[in-house]
């Protein structure tokens, strides 16, 4: 299920709430909670955070719960005020749901740990990691985008050795954003570049200083040393770890692997637009225990839209 479908399905489920008859019982609350248990996995959103979450939402609404057989015996006098009351109450009980279904999913895509948060007037290295086709070069473009337009003095390092044409594609990114760039076409040594090019840039002064990486296409070893060893050689304020919303419950494992090499300290989840399930993704950042900062949404440069989990999850859930 893709994310817009999921949003339109919680709350369908919600509303279900809204609409019964005045009482909430144990009967509807579990069917209701049933239906966004199976949205959230069909959309991909892991499996162990999903019943966690349950049992959360149910722990925090038990108490205003009705039992099913609890007939009407104190209401006897069944008059309009007791009416009332069960209306009231029933309401009350679909907004704790409510919210209680909002704090969790804000809890899975908002971990302890902040952002880093770059500052002006100082050289921020920071450095992209990835697999290949996640989209790093192209988010490294919207990256440089971002801070160039926002009158940033902003730089590109390209130490992807690896993969033939990265450098030019890279250059290409480059050269119509209008922002400074260093590579080598004769380098192999993916450390050696990235430590002379984080270094001109130091010394040029530049504010944001932006190293891609290789990415390959699995997280093997040798790819994780590498990205041990070109941290190593330019202490990055920060490692953006791009993931690709389109691969479902892989990333997860992804980040894991990223996370024990270096120190993940933001995601940027891309191709969130089109046919994404995206809920792998987004509960990969669980994994990395680093907050998101931006969503691709596109090829476009411009395509980089800054994230907050909580108005992602009530623009989710209306
Ligand atoms: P890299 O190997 O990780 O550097 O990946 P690239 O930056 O070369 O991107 C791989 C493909 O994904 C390219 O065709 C990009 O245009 C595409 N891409 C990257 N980000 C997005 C995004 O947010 N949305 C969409 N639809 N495509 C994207």
């Amino acid at each position: 299920m893709v994310l817009a479908e999921l949003g339109g399905k919680l709350r369908d489920s919600l509303r279900k709430l809204h609409t019964s008859s005045g009482r909430v019982t144990q009967t509807q609350l579990n069917a209701v909670l049933s239906d966004i248990t199976r949205a959230l996995i069909e959309s991909d959103v892991n499996v162990k955070f999903v019943m966690t979450m349950r049992d959360n939402v149910k722990k925090n609404v038990e108490q205003l719960i009705e039992k099913d057989d609890d007939d009407d015996d104190d209401d006897d006098d069944d008059d309009d005020a007791n009416e009332q009351r069960r209306q009231r109450r029933a309401s009350n009980v679909s907004k704790l749901v409510q919210k209680a279904v909002v704090e969790e999913l804000v809890r899975l895509l908002q971990p302890q740990r902040k952002a880093y948060v770059p500052r002006r007037g100082k050289p921020n290295v920071v450095l992209f990691v990835g697999l290949q086709g996640a989209g790093k070069t192209t988010t490294i473009a919207k990256y440089a985008n971002y801070y160039q337009r926002r009158g940033w003095k902003t730089a590109m390092v390209c130490a992807d050795t690896f993969r033939a044409g990265a450098f030019d594609q890279l250059k290409q990114n480059a050269t119509k954003l209008r922002v400074p760039f260093y590579g080598s076409y004769t380098e192999a040594d993916p450390v050696a570049i990235a430590e002379e090019g984080v270094d001109q840039f130091v010394q040029e002064h530049y504010e944001m200083i932006i190293v891609d990486t290789s990415g390959r296409h699995r997280q093997e070893a040798g790819l994780l040393e590498e990205m041990q060893e070109i941290a190593a050689a330019v202490r990055p304020d920060n490692t953006v770890l791009v993931m690709d919303a389109t691969q479902g419950q892989a990333v997860n494992d992804q980040a894991m692997a990223f996370s024990n090499a270096v120190d993940v300290g933001s995601v940027i989840i891309t191709k969130l637009d089109g046919h994404a399930k995206g809920g792998g993704a987004l509960s990969a950042v669980a994994a990395t225990e680093s907050p998101i900062i931006f969503l691709g949404s596109g090829e476009h440069f411009d395509d980089l839209d800054p994230f907050n989990a909580e108005s992602f999850v009530s623009k989710l859930l209306g």
